[in-house]
């Protein structure tokens, strides 16, 4: 299995500074908050943020 780290990888850490990110995070039922589809590239639900 290839290695599918997504761009924005991070604990969900309660460190984080919620203003950096959208109080709504809600994980892209398309790519599975990966970011990208099946076929590796961009997904085009989320533009790759892995939300939506
Ligand atoms: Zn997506």
């Amino acid at each position: 299995m290839p290695p599918d780290t997504p761009p924005t990888a991070q604990h969900d850490g309660e460190q984080e500074p919620p203003a950096l990110i959208a109080p709504k995070r809600w994980r892209c039922c398309d790519c599975g908050a990966t970011g990208l589809d099946s076929h590796g590239i961009t997904c085009k639900s989320c533009d790759g943020l892995g939300f939506c």
